[in-house]
């Protein structure tokens, strides 16, 4: 019996850390397989409710700096009129399973299809459709923002983008210890 946990767990380690060398369909579909057994059993757990509650409003409060600073509207021009994007094909690969969980938990959606052919797999009509981002999609800021964004602006949004970025990390922390504690079931 211990050696089936043993092999359950592993089974469940491996599947987390399917990071960049698998294709993000089979990680869609891991996450999606996670979520549907233990979804709602992560969701009493009184720790990661409250770290997804402040993740959520880390979020909430980047979009708003974003906005409020003016990136969200210099990146709207430089999509719509410029042809301009940084969601390239391939960023979804970074991702991994429990990243993908996270978004699960939060609510949202998984494309089970590309887009755009040459973008992000996450990447809608309307921009990004997925909330929990990867960090390297928080943290990107290009050289037209700089050039366009006043530095103690930039500086306001990098110290929201921390925020965030470190809420994403203790979460999913949380979830890997949770998952892993309690094995396969
Ligand atoms: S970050 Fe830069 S390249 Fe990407 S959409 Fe915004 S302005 Fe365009
Ligand atoms: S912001 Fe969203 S659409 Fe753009 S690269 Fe990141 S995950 Fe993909």
């Amino acid at each position: 019996m211990d050696e089936v946990k043993r092999i359950k767990g592993c089974q469940q380690f491996l599947a987390l850390r399917m990071g960049v060398d698998f294709p993000i369909e089979e990680k869609i579909a891991r996450a999606s397989g996670i979520y549907a057994r233990l979804g709602r059993r992560l969701l009493e757990d009184e720790t990661i409710m409250r770290l997804l509650k402040d993740y959520r409003l880390a979020i909430d409060t980047s979009w708003e700096t974003m906005r409020g600073v003016g990136i969200v509207r210099e990146c709207t021009v430089c999509a719509v009129e410029d042809g301009g994007s940084c969601c390239g094909k391939g960023i979804e690969d970074k991702f991994d399973v429990v990243l993908l969980l996270v978004n699960l938990l939060m609510g949202c959606r998984l494309p089970k299809v590309r887009f755009s052919s040459d973008g992000c797999w996450f990447l809608g009509e309307k921009g990004c459709t997925i909330i929990a981002r990867h960090v390297i999609c928080v943290n990107y800021l290009c050289k037209r923002l700089y050039r366009k964004i006043a530095l103690e602006q930039i500086q306001r949004v990098q110290w929201a983008m921390a925020q965030e970025t470190d809420l994403a990390f203790l979460l999913e922390e949380r979830i890997k210890e949770w998952l892993l504690g309690r094995g396969n079931r």
